[in-house]
């Protein structure tokens, strides 16, 4: 499993119309099949197709962090079904992509209450996307259940406008969202507020919490020394792609070289993202 594979290689998004809206299909290729892997004594990750799924089981019901593309949604449940017989009571979405939310319409319709920050469910609004969930935060969403506590939280501009750490204390873990991905390039979606200047600083803020273990958006389970060197790298990336757009916003995308950071050419998503970042680093 590898981010670049499952993100940018089998599925493509593009963003089309000035509104920002967000598209995801799948390629022809047949979808990695998900599987469920635990992560520790209280927590799992499912992984495969689309953004990591968080799965916290407690006595009153499940708490899970993303729910990939709307066709994941049946194999997420099934997956759940072999660490519990609970139901899914809460789903919390770090921020509004397709690839982290689109099984909230199927996980609404099995009863779950679904959670994000104010500014990516106007996102999903305006995206057209379908799942919408019912409540939203703008700093923090604390969850207790069954003698569990999970927080969302809200730390600054990033990925997007409205992406959500989510912090599981006593397990000592976190779920990034597409704030940290491995080893993918960093994607800045500027259409929705992503920003490639703030987002070390709110890296910064999400190391101020005590944990050991990151699950990033995409790839594998990381540890907290991953999330501190991704600061290095964010600062690095941006200044290759200041000096990139110096040369012209057009191609810069061209003249950006990542393959030392274990990031390939960049290309996909992160090309995408260019032409805004060139824009916001220009101001
Ligand atoms: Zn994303």
């Amino acid at each position: 499993m590898a981010f670049p594979k499952c993100a940018i290689t089998r599925v493509t998004l593009i963003l089309a119309g000035a509104a920002g809206l967000w598209v995801a299909w799948a390629q022809q290729q047949p979808r990695p099949a998900l599987t469920i892997e635990k992560v520790t004594e209280n927590l799992w990750v499912i992984v495969g197709n689309g953004g990591n799924v968080a799965v916290m089981p407690t006595s009153e019901g499940v708490i899970v962090v993303d729910d990939k593309f709307a066709e994941d949604a049946p194999a997420i449940l099934a997956r759940i079904k072999t660490i519990t017989d609970k139901p899914v009571r809460y789903v919390l979405n770090t921020h509004h992509h397709g690839d982290h939310t689109g099984g909230n319409a199927a996980m609404l319709a099995a009863n779950a209450e679904i959670i994000l920050s104010r500014n990516a469910r106007a996102n999903m609004v305006t995206g057209n996307q379908s799942g919408l969930p019912h409540l939203t935060f703008s700093d923090e969403q604390q969850v207790f259940l069954g003698g569990k506590q999970v927080v969302a939280k809200y730390l600054g501009r990033g990925h997007t406008n409205g992406d959500a750490v989510i912090y599981f204390p006593a397990e000592r873990a976190l779920h990034t969202g597409d704030l940290f991905v491995t080893p993918g390039a960093p994607f800045c979606d500027t259409a929705n507020g992503g920003s490639i200047k703030d987002w070390d600083a709110t890296i910064q803020k999400v190391l101020q919490y005590d944990f050991d273990i990151v699950i990033p958006g995409h790839g594998p389970v990381s540890k907290k020394a991953d999330l501190v060197k991704w600061v290095q790298t964010l600062a690095t990336v941006r200044a290759r792609i200041k000096a990139a757009c110096a040369g012209g916003v057009g191609d810069a995308a061209k003249r950006i070289d990542l393959k030392d950071l274990g990031m390939g050419a960049g290309g996909g998503l992160f090309d995408r993202g260019v032409p805004g970042m060139c824009q916001e680093l220009a101001q």
